[in-house]
């Protein structure tokens, strides 16, 4: 009876968990769920996926390890008109071609990388 109790006790706590974790997830600017355009950026490409889950399942071209050495991440930053290198501070119309050029102050070295975008 007192493993009952406490199995339930602990899956009522883990929902609760599971909705404040998605709630938390849930971008804060009203961007809806079943919007049909693709809001999330990788950060190393500038590829649009239409949800993170999908972002963070395949592998980059433009991951800083090498061609698909690792996933896409997440763009935390907003949509802008235009981005910034935040290395160079040169400015983009996308993400897409500013991770497609070499920066001359990547941290790595002169061209050593791409550009990355400011947040
Ligand atoms: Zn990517
Ligand atoms: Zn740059």
């Amino acid at each position: 009876m007192k493993n009952r109790v406490s199995i339930l006790s602990m899956s009522v706590a883990a929902f609760g968990l599971y909705l404040l974790f998605t709630s938390g997830m849930l971008p804060g600017k009203g961007v809806a769920m079943s919007s049909s355009t693709p809001t999330c950026y990788c950060e190393y490409c500038g590829k649009k996926f239409a949800s993170v889950r999908q972002l963070t399942s395949a592998t980059c071209v433009r991951h800083p390890d090498g061609p698909n050495k690792g996933r896409h991440k997440l763009y935390e930053g907003t949509e802008k008109s235009e981005y910034t290198c935040k290395y160079c501070g040169k400015k983009f119309p996308s993400i897409q071609v500013m991770t497609g050029g070499q920066c001359v102050h990547h941290p790595k070295g002169k061209n050593k990388g791409h550009h990355s975008p400011a947040l």
